[in-house]
Formats: structure tokens, sequence, C-alpha cells
């Protein structure tokens, strides 16, 4: 993991966010999702930068981008993309654990990085991985959402 934080960012944000990124890492590549990259190998792979700027969070094969104005702002809802806005698992959620809120991002950018790096290589994404928010990045997202997220909302509280 090659890890850039810009200047204003403390060491216990750049803490936060990889655990996040290890957990969401760590489910994917369980060989029963056939991706073909084990966990030590996509930990090595992945370039992760981390801003605190206001900008959007971001994804490419590369690696994922993170910003932290929303954790800051002690941010409490998951606002997703509007085709999928309304699912019960990879949806919109509100008054949630700010913590969760920035695992929901991580996880978002992270089935990016899935996406565009591995799709190519994996058979079930082969033929579906290449729209930004289609079917090939929600499977990913709803893996990440259910088994990593969703599944610590729970035992944190507000
Ligand atoms: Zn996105």
């Amino acid at each position: 993991m090659e890890i850039w934080t810009a200047v204003d960012i403390a060491a216990k944000e750049k803490q936060l966010v990889v655990k996040w990124i290890r957990r969401c890492l760590r489910e994917v590549t369980k060989a029963a999702y056939e991706l073909p990259v084990d966990y030590p190998t996509a930990r090595r792979d992945i370039r992760v930068t981390i801003k605190g700027a206001g900008h959007r969070s971001s994804a490419c094969a590369k690696g994922v981008t993170i910003d932290m104005v929303p954790f800051r702002k002690q941010q409490t809802h998951i606002l997703e993309y509007p085709a999928f806005a309304s699912d019960k698992v990879i949806g919109s959620r509100d008054n949630v654990p700010a913590e969760i809120a920035l695992a929901a991002t991580v996880a978002h950018e992270i089935s990016h990085f899935v996406q565009y790096r591995y799709g190519p290589d994996t058979r079930w994404l082969q033929r579906k991985y290449r729209k930004p928010h289609g079917e090939g990045f929600q499977d990913i997202y709803r893996i990440l959402r259910s088994r990593v997220v969703n599944s610590h909302a729970e035992s944190l509280t507000t």
C-alpha cells in the first residue's frame, strides 16, 4: 500500500482510512469471490491518497482518493448514486455513525478500484465491470456494504 496524505491529515485519520481499506480488501479477496488476486497482493497493489480539501472521493485502476471533510464534519448519512440510492443494502442511509459513513465512502471507492483493476481478469465481472456505477460495480459494492460496512454499523453507536 502506497499512501500519500495531505499535510493536514492527522495520523488518526490516516489509520481510520487504512483500517477500512484493509477490511474491504480482506473481504473482497476471499477465494469465494474468485478475484485474480490475494489479499497481500491487493494490499501491495493499491495506491491511497487521503485529503482534507472538500473534493469528492474518487478511484481508478491504480487506487483510491478519500476526502476527510465529511468525516471531520461528523456527517452521519450515506448519500449514494441515484440509480441505487433506494436499495436496502447498497443505498443511502441516514443516522449512521460518522465512522460508518466514512467506511461506506471507502467501500464505494474500493469497489471502483476492484472493478477497474481486477474486473477485466475476473470471470463474473468481465462482461459487466466497465460502467462506472453499473451492474459489476454494484455487485462488488454489495459484498462490501453487506459484509463489511453494514455489519459493523449495528455494533457502533451514534
Ligand atoms: Zn462512484
